[in-house]
């Protein structure tokens, strides 16, 4: 092997964890009158007359029915694209509930698992343009009639299918339902209304230890931000505590002034939905947001500071109080703990909107809450009257050929349930990646059957593979990087580098599993390439994370 030159900074040494082994298991159109509505104008045709031509004959014999996707984010569109391409003469419809749609643009396979690309919210037309055969109608579904092979719209059209791929995508958990002061954060709506919150805010609480309550806890300036999470260290879903204690130095610190160059473009959403309107009723929900989601809000109190946030671990909200019930309980809430150098913003008498009594006793007071406690697949407008197989967290359950228990319908992205013997190095996270790839497999899928073809799995399910952004670090995870269901037959092999790398790698059997590479790391190729090939790596022991070794020219 091949010495390199030490990195700088204060470096651990490798070291190993963990290690009782035992064997392993392994254009231009006429826009016609509308019959249904006849005051409703539609900038792409009349859902109606669109049944009428693509759908009506079907009644009778569903299998001449259209191929309908339900849902224009990544999963839906990209489905609909693959429809496309896989049926040039044929139409694809596209129903969804949001007025823009996600499109994946710049798509770069980084290597074999690994891959990046931009997402854009775009009016409809640009699908429309793009790919002549798909037609865009946006309206909600609310009903699924699955024995007549037909959906019914919130206008009160019913489209008739061949084939179904549902990828209406997940709603945020909300710890409380109608309240005011608790927002979720999914989609561009709910994004900009958090920013428009929080530039009135002076503390605000995060309730959730997911992707999303990391990103907030680390973006938010100029606001006390008390953020509390039901695990011992934060980024649970994502991290180990040794993970988590290196990140968590960063939201004591300052923030850099030049940030890690963007994965990905921003959304433009502000001039795209004005030109597409806004047609969501206040059931519907646009699309998720993804990567980078926060880089084109200012999220900033009105303080001029940068990080000011305090962790309550291991609870959960016990009640919230709006401040007349808080004032009429005659409970005490605590002030912003003066645990950092810096002097509290806020006074011991500060009177808030809403009080927040946590599970450990604690109650805090502050102008909002941010609830990013996960999300619940969207399954419920399709449920009435169809008896689906639905998984435990509540997604439409999906074979390997994301086909439901219902036939003709497919689900995927954020909606579905993965229930195949997943590859063991793989698991299912309601992530941007996932939709991308699902959409793109059911349409693959949904053409074989048509076509009396067979299909394999797609590869992108061999290895779960995720390249993220937190706390202004890279974040790449591999595999079973947190030892998912391996029990504690394994041993995980650590190189820290204060404030500048965390590298984590899963063995078991002498077999690496997984990675967590966190930082300008260099070793996410080499590593999927070791977790793929199952290479027994016992000879190396030590040896594979020594910084001293070139490690991905030895295994060039
Ligand atoms: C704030 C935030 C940050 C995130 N950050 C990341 C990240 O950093 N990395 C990452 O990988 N993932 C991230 N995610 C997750 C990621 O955005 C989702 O996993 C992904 O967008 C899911 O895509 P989807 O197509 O399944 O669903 P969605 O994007 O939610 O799309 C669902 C579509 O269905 C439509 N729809 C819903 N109901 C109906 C109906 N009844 N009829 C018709 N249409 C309907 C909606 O309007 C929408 O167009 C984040 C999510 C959020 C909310």
């Amino acid at each position: 092997m091949k010495r390199r030159p030490r990195p700088t900074g204060e470096q651990t040494k490798c070291e190993l964890r963990g290690t009782r082994r035992s064997p392993r298991g392994i254009g231009h159109r006429k826009r016609p009158a509308c019959p249904l509505l006849p005051g409703k104008v539609y900038s792409r045709g009349c859902p109606a007359l669109l049944h009428q031509q693509f759908g009506a004959e079907s009644m009778e014999a569903p299998a001449a029915g259209k191929f309908v996707v339900v849902g224009g984010g990544i999963a839906g569109v990209t489905c609909a694209e693959q429809l496309a391409i896989h049926f040039p003469s044929e139409e694809i419809l596209l129903v969804t509930a949001s007025p823009v749609i996600k499109a994946v643009t710049n798509f770069k396979q980084v290597s074999k698992v690994l891959e990046e690309f931009d997402v854009e919210e775009q009016p409809s037309t640009m699908l429309e343009n793009r790919f002549p055969n798909i037609k865009v109608i946006e309206c909600g579904v609310k009903q699924l009639k699955s024995e007549e092979h037909c959906v019914l719209t919130e206008d009160g059209i019913q489209l008739v299918y061949k084939k179904l791929c549902l990828c209406a995508g997940a709603k945020p958990k909300l710890i409380y339902e109608g309240n005011p002061y608790v927002l979720g954060i999914r989609d561009t709506d709910s994004a900009q209304e958090f920013q428009k919150q929080l530039t009135k805010a002076k503390r605000i609480m995060i309730i959730g230890n997911g992707g999303i309550a990391l990103e907030l806890a680390y973006e938010i300036e100029g606001c006390e931000v008390i953020w509390a999470i039901k695990d011992k260290a934060i980024g649970n879903t994502f991290f180990d505590a040794g993970a988590a204690e290196f990140l968590t130095s960063k939201l004591i610190a300052e923030k850099p002034e030049t940030k890690i160059a963007h994965k990905r473009t921003r959304y433009t959403t502000e001039g795209k939905k004005k030109e597409a309107g806004t047609k969501v009723n206040a059931g519907n929900i646009g699309s998720a947001l993804g990567p980078d989601w926060h880089e084109g809000l200012n999220l900033k109190g009105t303080k001029e500071f940068s990080h000011k946030v305090h962790i309550e671990t291991m609870c959960e909200v016990k009640n919230v109080y709006l401040q007349q019930e808080f004032r009429l309980s005659k409970k005490k809430s605590l002030t912003f703990p003066r645990d950092y150098h810096n002097q509290p913003v806020t006074t011991d008498e500060e009177l808030w909107p809403v009080y927040v009594e946590l599970t450990n006793e604690k109650i805090y007071g502050c102008d909002f809450i941010v609830s990013a406690t996960g999300v619940t697949p969207n399954i419920e407008p399709f449920l009435c009257g169809n008896n689906f197989e639905v998984g435990e967290d509540g997604g439409l359950k999906v074979d390997d050929h994301m086909h439901t228990s219902l036939p003709d319908i497919y689900a995927a992205g954020d909606i579905c349930t993965a229930s195949w013997q997943p590859s063991p190095l793989w698991q299912q996270m309601r992530l941007w990646t996932q939709a991308r790839q699902m959409g793109w497999y059911a349409a693959k899928c949904m053409a074989a059957a048509t076509l009396g073809d067979s299909v394999d799995m797609d590869f992108s399910f061999e290895l779960f593979a995720h390249v993220t952004k937190f706390f202004n670090y890279k974040v790449v995870l591999l595999g079973k990087y947190n030892a998912q269901n391996l029990g504690s037959d394994h041993e995980l092999m650590l190189r820290c580098t204060k404030g500048q790398e965390y590298i984590k790698v899963v063995m078991q059997d002498g077999r690496m599993m997984g990675a967590v590479l966190i930082g300008e790391t260099n070793l996410e190729e080499t590593f999927e390439n070791l977790i793929l090939n199952q290479m027994n790596l016992s000879s190396y022991g030590e040896d594979l994370l020594d910084p001293n070794i070139d490690i991905e020219d030895y295994f060039d």
